[in-house]
């Protein structure tokens, strides 16, 4: 469901935030479903050239069946006899088989992909699971529902550490944001982070493709922009205190003031911090600023805030 609102600086819209877990598991009925057809579609195929596998499969199941019989009936010998011809069926069977070069698996269900076998996630290099290539659109969608519809093109790829000078120190934040994110080190600790920085040095793009790894590591993460939360529907904000990583962009002690942001914030990141969930704070503005000017409330929390530099 699409849901529109009208905030003061634009419009927007979000659907209902949606994991990337819960969008795979979505999929998974449908993947198993297209599996089974191919299976049945491959069965038919060989059964119509080689009508004498279908005959022994067939016999195959119904001696399966009386064996069964036998077997609750306390009848051994006769089990055992079962057993026999079960044997020798499976070997005529084998032979037809690889006679004819068949796919000895032409009657089983197969992933559709062999990189991930239809689980949606493969391990990387290090060994931590992320999304497989085929759920890109999944994954697309979870950037969408997440508040990062409107960065497509901003990639961790294409991120560049000496884009905006300080080569040194942007790869520093990157890596202690990745840190946070994964709530790693200091940030086992410490679940919210301010990352104050002057404008026009890529805040935005840093923030927008951490929120994308977490996504693509399978957490649920979002992303929004600190004047636009108060607006987002009541299902969100819940969805907020609970997920697993979270960006505030544009965050200024001015915006805290304005209308319901402040207790939207306050709410937020009073269960976030209880809960140990990381949150990241991206501010223009110095943090000894951004606790004088704010909310009392969210001013409070800013004062045990940890600082990325
Ligand atoms: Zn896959």
């Amino acid at each position: 469901m699409t849901r529109q609102y009208l905030t003061t600086s634009l419009i927007c819209s979000v659907t209902d935030m949606k994991t990337i877990k819960g969008l795979i598991a979505a999929g998974l009925a449908e993947t198993e479903a297209a599996s089974r057809i191919l299976r049945d579609e491959s069965m038919k195929r060989v059964y119509g050239k080689y009508p004498e596998l279908k005959d022994i499969d067939g016999k195959i199941i119904d001696i399966r069946k009386d064996r069964l019989i036998a077997v609750i009936d306390h009848d051994e010998k006769l089990a055992r006899r079962y057993d026999i011809e079960e044997e020798s069926l499976m070997s005529q069977r084998e032979q037809i088989i690889s006679d004819n070069d068949i796919d000895p698996e032409f009657d089983m269900e197969k992933s559709i992909c062999t990189k991930c076998g239809d689980t949606g996630f493969v391990k990387g290099k290090d060994g931590t699971p992320r999304v497989c290539s085929c759920k890109q659109s999944e994954l697309e969608e979870c950037y969408e529902s997440c508040g990062l519809g409107d960065y497509t093109s901003f990639t961790m790829k294409n991120y560049r550490d000496d884009y905006l000078g300080d080569a040194k120190k942007r790869s520093e934040i990157k890596k202690n944001m990745l840190r946070i994110m994964l709530g790693m080190g200091d940030a086992a600790e410490k679940p919210l982070w301010i990352y104050s920085g002057a404008p026009q040095t890529g805040k935005t793009y840093l923030s927008v493709c951490i929120a994308k790894t977490a996504i693509s590591l399978g957490k649920s993460a979002f992303y929004t922009k600190c004047e636009n939360i108060a607006a987002l529907d009541d299902e969100t904000i819940d969805d907020l205190k609970h997920i697993d990583f979270l960006i505030i962009d544009d965050f200024a002690d001015d915006v805290t003031l304005h209308g319901d942001t402040g207790s939207v914030l306050n709410s937020v990141l009073e269960v976030r911090t209880a809960s140990g969930l990381s949150t990241v704070l991206v501010s223009a503005l110095p943090l000894a600023d951004l606790i004088k000017g704010c909310d009392m409330r969210v001013s409070g929390k800013l004062s045990r805030a940890g600082k990325i530099t």
